[in-house]
């Protein structure tokens, strides 16, 4: 259901395996700017692949790329007239380019591009220019005004006192989404899903679509805009024929390509039914889609491209455009099928009592995949894992598919080492030294336990509401799935089954954990806020309850040296038997639907962070230089002919830089208008 951001799930800063002299050659940092960092990912064993499945991969890239002008329109309706206007400057510019202004124009548009517009990506806030208003004004004055986003007819004088605003003027289009209680979250967002029309409006007309005895109802409302004309409500679809219509229909022409290099008719189903949802928006189709995309288990080449998430629309109806191209890692999938087919064992062996253990519990076989290719709301931020697709109905009747994608994880390692950041925040050479001999093993290794077991193990009790958690819920059940891969990890099972490669080797995740959910994890909050994200909670939960409840026994300190603060284990065994207490504490509190105490236990432990540890820790993070959010840059695909005209081999470079990918995307795949 959630695609799981890594700037959720994982801990800022750096983990990283041992270090290597002799993987020098490739850099996976590329720059870094604002907050953000750009990170390359390499895709090994694309040179592996069959022709025909590199072919595909090729068609499937180059349909994702098509539909990257799509995302920025979604996220505001000025949001391709801004970058136009700006890649124009920055393209033309003829002056002095060491200036303030033009500096800060330059990284202004960075930040246009990491964010598909003009919204922080995660924070959803409009970015502050550090340019003025002024200086602008004067360089779209001074290129040829032929090359500027103009309406038809537009004066350049016009052109500014219409856009200016837009980007200098803090009331306007203040926040992408906005979530706030008691206000209209459709007229205060800027997301581009909704023109003209209320939040109550919006919810009638939905709630109307709506059959309540539909045991298998479509998901009304995702793929399109609803605006309000002539005092009527009309829903603009995205469809080949209709809005974004020229950008899907060159994602027709690349998935057409894509059909005839298909592995086999389960894979060619699925870009049947895709082709048909586009030609038609029939949510039904979208369905029989989702269907299709499920049952194709055996494929080597998987990808999705459509209108998938809708975390951008406040109302949680319209679906962002995103892509991913991906083939599975056959090696690292053997470990989540191993996790899998213990899943039994597992559960029987948890300290969890046993009514509210499963019976009969089936493990999900979470595949790991390597990314060659991401676009839309899954470019330059993306996500490590997976899970889809978002219809309940067909989740709980076919299933769904579970990823993590492994070759981003390791690109986040690896680009993590030597940044500086073990070195201020662990205790020791002795807990570093684990960490960079073991820490990307159980990191991965306690991510699998929480997808493939955690979230699956335990059950409710009989007439318990899996809703009975209301606003606590969420925490809850990721510490529960955080607990569960927790408890097992220092197991001698996992080292029989090869999972872990030495009996020591969990005290580096244990120790991270705990270092992150005390400390280095508020490098996220602003000084001042409180931590409101379910993840950080479930972490911050976990780690305070087991330092408080070892604290006569000192299982777990925080120690003062020379003025920092640090994370002390002093004994790992005590700590995995309070992992183990609270694992089953939790379950209880879960199958029982015990919201008092799961009330307690979020208020007392997991949204509160001390100001004075607070304030050191932004501080030590910020003299490093370290920023919280990363992107990543796409490799290249060069497809290589014969003399004949055909492809005979796909090549893959990582040469490219940031604004020479974003520059060629934009002038490439410039599908859209800029006014939709
Ligand atoms: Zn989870």
């Amino acid at each position: 259901m959630v695609t799981v951001k890594r700037s959720l799930l994982s801990r800022p800063g750096a983990l990283s395996s041992e270090d290597k002299a002799d993987n020098a050659p490739f850099k996976y940092v590329a720059e870094q700017f604002a907050d953000l960092q750009l990170l390359r990912y390499q895709v090994p064993g694309f040179e592996q692949l069959s022709l025909q499945q590199k072919k595909l991969i090729y068609n499937l890239s180059q349909a994702a790329l098509e539909g990257r002008d799509i995302i920025y329109d979604q996220n505001g309706r000025y949001n391709l007239v801004i970058r136009r206007l700006l890649e124009a400057v920055y393209i033309h510019f003829k002056g002095d380019r060491t200036t303030e202004n033009f500096k800060n124009l330059e990284i202004y548009l960075k930040r246009v591009w990491f964010s598909n517009g003009i919204h922080h990506h995660y924070a959803t806030d409009k970015f502050v220019p550090g340019f003025t208003p002024d200086f602008l004004a004067q360089q779209l004055h001074a290129i040829d005004a032929a090359l500027l986003p103009l309406e038809r007819g537009q004066t350049v004088d016009a052109f500014c006192a219409e856009i200016l605003p837009v980007l200098f003027d803090p009331t306007l289009f203040a926040k992408r989404v906005n979530q706030a209680n008691g206000e209209d979250v459709i007229l205060t967002s800027a997301c581009n899903y909704y023109a003209g029309v209320t939040q109550q409006e919006a919810e009638d007309f939905y709630a109307a679509m709506k059959n309540p005895t539909d045991a298998s109802p479509v998901m009304y409302g995702m793929n399109s805009r609803l605006v309000k004309e002539d005092g009527k409500l009309v829903e603009y679809k995205w469809v080949a024929d209709g809005l974004y219509g020229k950008a899907i229909q060159r994602i027709l022409f690349w998935l057409q390509k894509a059909k005839e290099n298909v592995e086999n008719d389960s894979q060619k189903e699925v870009i049947d039914q895709l082709i048909l949802f586009y030609q038609t928006g029939d949510l039904s189709v979208f369905d029989a889609y989702s269907i299709a995309w499920v049952k194709d288990v055996h494929s080597r080449v998987d990808f999705v491209n459509g209108f998938i998430e809708s975390y951008g629309d406040p109302l949680g109806l319209k679906s962002s455009w995103e892509s991913i191209v991906n083939f599975k890692d056959i090696e690292a999938t053997k470990r989540t099928e191993l996790i899998s087919s213990n899943a039994q064992w597992f559960e029987q062996n948890s300290p969890v009592a046993a009514p509210f253990k499963k019976e009969k519990v089936k493990g999900v076989t979470a595949k790991v995949i390597t990314a060659a290719i991401l676009s839309g709301d899954l470019s330059p931020a993306t996500a490590i894992g997976i899970n889809l697709p978002n219809s309940n109905w067909i989740r709980a009747e076919y299933g769904s598919k579970s990823v993590s994608i492994g070759n981003l994880t390791n690109a986040y390692h690896e680009a993590g080492k030597g940044d500086g950041f073990l070195e201020e925040f662990v205790y020791s050479d002795v807990e570093r030294h684990l960490i960079k001999q073991y820490g990307a093993i159980v990191d991965n290794l306690h991510t699998d336990l929480h997808e493939c077991l955690g979230h699956g193990s335990g059950k409710l009790l009989p007439g318990v509401d899996p809703d009975a958690l209301k606003t606590y819920g969420a925490t809850i059940e990721e510490a529960r799935a955080d607990l569960f891969g927790l408890y097992y990890l220092p197991d001698a099972r996992l080292v029989e089954l090869g999972l872990t490669p030495t009996a020591d080797a969990y005290k580096a995740e244990y120790y991270t954990f705990m270092m992150n959910g005390l400390m280095t994890q508020l490098t996220r909050i602003k000084i001042g806020q409180q931590i409101e994200e379910s993840h950080m909670r479930d972490r911050q939960l976990i780690a305070r309850w087991v330092f408080t409840k070892g604290a006569a026994d000192q299982v777990v300190e925080l120690k003062k040296r020379e003025g920092k603060s640090y994370v002390v284990i002093n004994d790992y065994q005590k700590l995995r038997t309070l992992f183990g207490e609270f694992l089953a504490e939790i379950q209880r509190v879960k199958s029982e639907g015990d919201l008092d105490t799961a009330r307690q236990l979020v208020e007392h432990y997991a949204i509160a962070v001390n100001p004075v540890l607070h304030q050191e820790v932004v501080e030590r993070y910020e003299q490093l230089h370290l920023v919280p959010y990363k992107g990543f840059i796409n490799p290249v695909y060069t497809p290589v002919k014969n003399e004949k005209g055909e492809i005979v081999d796909v090549t893959i470079s990582y040469a490219e830089t940031y604004s020479e990918q974003m520059l060629r995307y934009s002038r490439d795949y410039s599908n859209l208008p800029s006014r939709n």
